[in-house]
């Protein structure tokens, strides 16, 4: 079969597909016609950024808030199509965008910190049952592609006590109830006197990422940095 046919029988069998949106896509663009539309500026984090929130420091809505964690480093907001990667990977169980998803997080964390001074890479945990509703859980897979990466190794650290509320569902005042002592450190040894990068897929409030950072300061970590794919742009009204 010449050469020219059987490529084009692979682009039928296996077509390119838009990194954000999944759509079909010409096998030598990386985005889709729409998502390649939206600026960059408007889904891309602009350096220099805000430690406490994560977004970049011109347009920071947080205040100056502090957290458990001292930076948030993420390559994208949580806006389109940036948002689209997020719900192909968590709600249509395409765990296979882990890979791709962690390279952009992975380039984020070393063009910020290029001597790697993290010993270890913990990710937010979820309990047995939600991990069976799901099959997954999209943070260790993150945090796993990561670790592969960038070389540093991931521990499962903490641990997930209680099912809990999606944080998405409540407002900002319930989301810090909602997760209250949730989180513990079931390997108190792979935390202590280290410094820590956190992942998760998103960050919207920041109330699960700092929850997790405080037990792992209370466990004695030296410092926690968050990681995450996507964070919202706007923070809501604090309650
Ligand atoms: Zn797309
Ligand atoms: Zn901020």
């Amino acid at each position: 079969m010449p050469k020219e046919t059987l490529r084009a029988l692979w682009c039928i069998l296996f077509p390119r597909r838009c990194f954000f949106c999944n759509a079909v896509t010409a096998v030598e663009d990386r985005l889709c016609r729409e998502c390649a539309a939206v600026p960059e500026e408007e889904y891309v984090v602009a350096e220099p950024r805000c430690k406490h929130c994560g977004a970049a420091q011109k347009s920071c809505p947080c205040g100056g808030k502090a957290m458990f964690f001292s930076d948030v480093l993420s390559p994208y907001y949580y806006v389109q199509p940036a948002f689209s990667a997020v719900r192909q990977f968590k709600f249509h169980g395409k765990r296979e965008k882990a890979a791709q998803m962690a390279e952009d997080m992975a380039k984020r964390i070393l063009d910020c910190f290029p001597d790697r001074p993290f010993d270890c890479i913990c990710y937010v945990p979820q309990t047995e049952d939600e991990m069976r509703k799901r099959g997954y859980n999209q943070s260790q897979l993150l945090a796993q592609e990561l670790s592969e990466q960038t070389g540093i190794p991931s521990c499962d650290a903490l641990v997930k006590l209680y099912d809990t509320k999606r944080q998405q569902t409540l407002s900002s005042t319930a989301r810090s109830g909602n997760v209250l002592g949730v989180f513990d450190v079931r390997r108190p040894g792979a935390v202590f006197e280290k410094n820590v990068l956190l992942v998760d897929d998103i960050k919207t409030t920041g109330t699960t990422l700092n929850e997790c950072a405080k037990m792992l300061r209370i466990y004695g970590a030296n410092t926690v940095i968050a990681a995450v794919f996507a964070l919202t742009k706007k923070e809501e009204p604090r309650a």
